[in-house]
C-alpha cells in the first residue's frame, strides 16, 4: 500500500506553501490534505473546545481525486481531526508548510506550522515542519524539493516516538546553498513593537510588528544555519523540565513542608 500522507499548514489552504508541498510529495505516497479554510499564523499549539469546527471538502488545484478539506479550526484542530476522523486511516507521515518565514529559536513557540506537525507527533506520527526564510515574494521550489527528500528520508528510516523534524530552508538560489545542517533549537527573538493608531470611529487600537533580533549565536543552532546558506533540520521534542537548575530549587522552603496544612 502507498504510504498515506497528511498535509496542512496554519497559512490557509489556498497558500502556496501548500501547493509546493503537494507538487514535491505527491509521487511519494497518497495525499490526503486537512488545512484551515484562512490564515492561522501564529496561533502556536492552540486548539479549539467554545466553538463549533467545520469542514468543507476543498478542490485542491491539480490534485484529482486527492482528499482534501479546508477547516475552520487550527492548525492542531486540522491534525486531531484529520487523524481521528476524516482519514481512511492513520497517515504515515505528517508535513506541514511550507511557511513563508523562518520557524527557528522562540518563534517555534509561537508557530501555527511547527505545531501541526507538533500535534502529528503526539498522534505518534512521524512528522515534519517546513519553513522558508523570507516572506517577500518567496519561491518554494527549493524548500518544496528539500521537503520531498526528507520526506521520504523519514518514511524510509522512521522518527523517534516523541520526536518531529524542524526544517528551515535559506531563501537563497539553490547554487549558493552550502548543504543540510543538523541543528539545535536556538534562541532567537525579535524585537517587537506596538503601533498605536487610530479606527475610523476613533478608538484606539494596536498591531504589532517586528524583525528578528541580531543576536549571534553557536554556529549548529537552526538560525546560525540559515545564516550560513546551509538548511536547518532540528530535531524537536517537548520535554519543558528546566534540567541544569532543577536541583536549585530543592532549597526552597516551601518544598521542605510536609503538610501544606501546618
Ligand atoms: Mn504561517
Amino acid at each position: 500500500m502507498r504510504p498515506l500522507i497528511l498535509l496542512t499548514n496554519d497559512d490557509g489552504i489556498q497558500a502556496q506553501g501548500l501547493q509546493a508541498l503537494f507538487r514535491n510529495l505527491q509521487q511519494l505516497g497518497e495525499i490526503c490534505v486537512v488545512a484551515p479554510d484562512t490564515e492561522r499564523s501564529a496561533v502556536g499549539h492552540a486548539i479549539t473546545l467554545t466553538a463549533p469546527i467545520r469542514v468543507d471538502p476543498y478542490q485542491f488545484p491539480g490534485s484529482g481525486a486527492t482528499r482534501a478539506f479546508a477547516c475552520t479550526g487550527t492548525p492542531a484542530d486540522c491534525v486531531k481531526l484529520a487523524v481521528k476522523t476524516l482519514l481512511p486511516r492513520k497517515p504515515d507521515l505528517v508535513v506541514s508548510g511550507i511557511n513563508p518565514g523562518a520557524n527557528t529559536g522562540l518563534y517555534v513557540l509561537y508557530s501555527g506550522t511547527v505545531s501541526a506537525a507538533t500535534e502529528g507527533m503526539i498522534l505518534g506520527i512521524p512528522s515534519i515542519a517546513v519553513s522558508l526564510d523570507t516572506w517577500e515574494n518567496p519561491d518554494f521550489d527549493t524548500a518544496g524539493n528539500f521537503a520531498q527528500r526528507i520526506a521520504a528520508q523519514v518514511l524510509k528510516s522512521g522518527l523517534p516516538r516523541g520526536t518531529l523534524l524542524n526544517v528551515n530552508v535559506p531563501a537563497i538560489p539553490p547554487s549558493k546553498i552550502c548543504g543540510t545542517r543538523l541543528t539545535r533549537h536556538g534562541r532567537a527573538v525579535y524585537d517587537e513593537e506596538f503601533h498605536k493608531r487610530s479606527d475610523p470611529r476613533g478608538r484606539v487600537y494596536y498591531w504589532m510588528s517586528g524583525r528578528k533580533a541580531d543576536i549571534s549565536e553557536n554556529p549548529d543552532t537552526d538560525t546560525e544555519a540559515l545564516k550560513a546558506g546551509f538548511i536547518s533540520v532540528t530535531p524537536i521534542h517537548f520535554d519543558l523540565t528546566d534540567e541544569k537548575h532543577l536541583h536549585e530549587f530543592r532549597s526552597w522552603e516551601v518544598f521542605a513542608e510536609q503538610n501544606i496544612h501546618s
